[in-house]
């Protein structure tokens, strides 16, 4: 058992919980997805001992290949790296929660390929919340359209947004690009959707995703330490 992952579990727990209480949030309202891209199954497993529940991947076939050597632990798996449509009936069938949608075609892919005996899959629509040119996410402009149609898929259950800011800005911008993302939310609430779920904040802003109102936050290097390439 590595105790570097396990102490680290336990670092980002408290940095969780302590911002939970500086922003007067509801303890435990936070949820902690464990991002293990590029990590090996062993790593998986040694945060899965130390109490992660929830682990989320970027690359399908890494994220199968650690699936299926994890199927005797429970785990709550999430996809949130970018789509390719050739890919999203496996995504459909191998995770609880995806995180990435940006587009109608992909979810309707999703929704359409989900098996008919499974509930259906939690998902998130990723925004482009800093206007970044060439990164994934729709804008705001379009959200409220896109959010609308995937509402209406029932293999699906549309649960929130998530964002991936531009990491090179300042804490100020940050901050804004993180309060738009509380405010599209109340917006598409109060056009009468029900959403839950913000997927915001990762190792190096969890405090301040959590005082804007983020629910899960998404963190790799605080747990596992700093990367390895990633695999081809
Ligand atoms: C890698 C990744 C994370 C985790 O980032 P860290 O800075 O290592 O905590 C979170 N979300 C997404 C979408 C990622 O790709």
């Amino acid at each position: 058992m590595n105790t570097q992952i396990a102490e680290n579990l336990e670092q980002v727990s408290s940095r969780i919980n302590a911002a939970e209480k500086a922003a007067g949030r509801i303890s435990g309202i936070v949820q902690l997805i464990a991002v293990s891209k590029t990590r090996s199954t062993i790593e998986v497993r040694n945060a899965v001992t130390a109490g992660a529940h929830h682990i989320g991947e970027n690359y399908l076939q890494e994220a199968l290949d650690k699936q299926a050597a994890l199927t005797d632990i429970d785990i709550i798996w999430h996809f949130i790296g970018p789509i390719q449509s050739n890919k999203t009936h496996t995504i459909a069938n191998h995770f609880d929660w995806v995180h990435s949608i940006d587009r109608l075609k992909i979810a309707r892919r999703l929704n359409d390929q989900r098996d008919a005996d499974k509930t259906p899959i939690n998902v998130c629509i990723q925004v482009n919340i800093s206007n970044e040119e060439t990164k994934s996410g729709i804008s705001l402009n379009e959200l409220p359209g896109l959010a609308a149609q995937i509402n209406e898929l029932p293999n699906l259950n549309l649960r929130g947004l998530m964002a991936i800011p531009a990491p090179e800005q300042s804490a100020a911008a940050l901050s804004a690009d993180f309060a738009r993302m509380q405010h599209s939310l109340d917006e598409l609430n109060q056009s009468g959707l029900t959403l839950d779920t913000l997927s915001m904040g990762m190792s190096g802003d969890i405090e301040m995703a959590i005082a804007a109102g983020s629910t899960m936050v998404r963190v790799g290097t605080a747990i596992f330490g700093p990367r390895n390439k990633p695999q081809a």
